[in-house]
């Protein structure tokens, strides 16, 4: 998006202030979905907890998009936005059984992750078909919190109790109809992508009523200069030959399914924050923004690094600056960063702001989560309101002392 727009939204719609290109999440949908043009049928289901505002939902639905939820809260959403049920695959993972029971009333395609609820769902209801989300125990990319795949993962059931998993289907007469993984977010290497996926055919060979292979999501848009990004183009090559020759010997097209989040959202967001104070220390120059990590968390959380620009000032001498919020706790954006000369009032914007930011944004420190505009049709859209005192007070009861 150009600067200019972004620095005419803070002055109209205030600061911080999450803003959406609705362009570039297009862009990235039609980026992937041509990238498995060889494959008859294909289904995109949006990750709704990357950015889970309703006018982003109705956004994906008019591109023909699904959605993947992971709470029933998700699904309702889903609905609410304008979604058919049979366009929403619910994969959650730890939830009770009265919970996928529910979900399931709704009409959305349930993924299972255990045995156990496998079991008693089976039990249950055996007429309704069940997708099982396998652990294909692989490791992709090497940050313990982001590779869910490997053997110590809570996601998933392991490849090893395939045998056990094959006698509670059988035992309930229950029908599997799609065979999903998603083994984190983060896949730097294609190849760790298609070894997952040999895993996944084998596996799917057991299943005889199958009607699509789901392989999760993973995949890498770059977040700062350097950074790889997954090679869509390539994985769909080599994906899709895979994908048909398995559909061949299987005897049957089957759908192959994906649910990105990351992807499709993370660079379409940029955070708008406005500088309070520019405080020189011993050691460092301090720009302190009006947010923290209750509206961004990634950076504390994960160790993510979002490119941050100085739109006010873009011509601006570059000098070396921590970025840090006014929350009464280290809440550090970036170190040591080379940006364009800061003064107060000027308005920094993070990169990346589209995917996990948002949806992570807490009332911490009795602050209001910032307002989302969707930048669509060339148009400034303001698609969730700043909090106010009230919703601070909102659900808490004042109790006679
Ligand atoms: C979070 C999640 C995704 C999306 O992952 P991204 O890295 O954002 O693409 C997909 N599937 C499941 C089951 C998830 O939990």
């Amino acid at each position: 998006m150009e600067q200019n727009t972004l620095l005419q939204i803070a002055k109209d719609f205030g600061s911080p202030v999450y803003v959406y290109d609705a362009e570039k999440i297009e862009s990235q949908y039609k980026r992937l979905t041509s990238a498995f043009d060889k494959v008859k049928q294909v289904k995109l289901n949006y990750a709704v907890k990357a950015l889970s505002n309703i006018s982003i939902l109705k956004l994906f639905n008019t591109l023909g998009s699904g959605l993947d939820t992971v709470s029933i809260q998700e699904v309702q959403l889903g609905l609410k936005a304008g979604f058919k049920a049979e366009d929403i695959i619910f994969t959650p993972n730890g939830v009770s059984l009265e919970e996928i029971e529910n979900a399931s009333k709704l009409g959305v395609q349930i993924n299972i992750d255990n045995l156990s609820i496998l079991e008693q769902f089976g039990t249950k209801h055996p007429k309704t078909p069940v997708c099982i989300r396998i652990n294909p125990h692989v490791m992709a990319g090497g940050n313990t919190n982001i590779s869910v795949g490997h053997i110590d993962s809570k996601f998933g059931i392991s490849i090893h109790q395939i045998p056990h998993l094959l006698r509670i289907v059988e035992n309930t007469n229950m029908t599997i109809n799609g065979i999903h993984m998603h083994t984190g977010s983060d896949i730097l290497d294609i190849d760790v992508f298609l070894y997952a996926s040999e895993i996944l055919f084998k596996t799917a060979k057991n299943f005889k009523n199958l009607e699509f292979i789901d392989f999760g999501s993973g995949f890498k848009v770059p977040y700062k200069e350097g950074d790889i990004e997954t090679n869509i183009e390539e994985l769909g090559e080599k994906l899709s030959t895979r994908f048909n020759a398995f559909c061949e010997a299987y005897g049957k097209p089957l759908t192959l399914a994906f649910e990105p989040g990351k992807f499709l959202v993370s660079e379409a967001g940029y955070f708008l924050t406005k500088v309070n104070v520019v405080k020189q220390t011993t050691s460092t120059v301090f720009a302190q923004v009006d947010s923290g990590f209750n509206h961004l968390i990634r950076p504390m959380l994960y160790g993510s690094q979002h490119d941050i620009v100085n739109i006010s000032n873009p011509e601006g001498r570059e000098r070396f600056y921590s970025v840090v919020g006014y929350i009464c706790e280290t809440d550090t954006f970036a170190n040591n960063r080379r940006i364009n000369e800061i003064s107060e009032d000027d308005i920094l914007a993070f990169k990346n702001a589209g995917a996990y930011c948002y949806s992570m944004a807490s009332n911490y420190n009795s602050r209001y989560r910032p307002a989302e505009v969707l930048w669509y049709d060339h148009k400034a859209h303001l698609i969730r309101k700043r909090e106010t005192f009230d919703d601070i007070l909102n659900n808490q009861i004042e109790i006679t002392l």
